[in-house]
């Protein structure tokens, strides 16, 4: 297994109203991949994905999960069932939406 902030293993454990820092984790306590091999989400470079996106499918906190590997820039690891690539591809996404908003806005006259 990769060395990752991710914790599977925190899944099993994290009690309901979990707030580490600034960060409400109570979503972990419903994750579907508790109890399940943390392996298969952290798979060796070209081994298949299929597994664990399989049972992000079926995850009642899929968009919670996603939004922390987001927030958290998760390098590794699959996490509400999206790839390290496929999350870097969100994160190009939204980036160039925040700087599309930005160009977007009036500019403020100086003085
Ligand atoms: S989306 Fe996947 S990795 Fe995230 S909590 Fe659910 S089962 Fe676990």
């Amino acid at each position: 297994m990769k060395a990752t902030s991710r914790v599977p293993i925190l899944f099993a454990t994290v009690p309901e109203q979990a707030v580490v820092g600034d960060e409400d984790l109570s979503w972990q306590a419903y994750a579907a991949c508790m109890g399940v091999d943390p392996d298969l989400f952290f798979p060796e470079r070209g081994a298949s994905t299929r597994e664990a996106k399989a049972v992000c499918g079926r995850c009642a906190v899929r968009t919670e999960c996603l939004e922390y590997a987001l927030a958290n820039a998760e390098k590794f690891g699959i996490w509400g069932g999206m790839s390290e690539r496929e999350r870097r591809r969100i994160r190009k996404l939204r980036a160039q939406q925040r700087r599309q908003r930005e160009a977007s806005k009036p500019k403020k006259k100086a003085g």
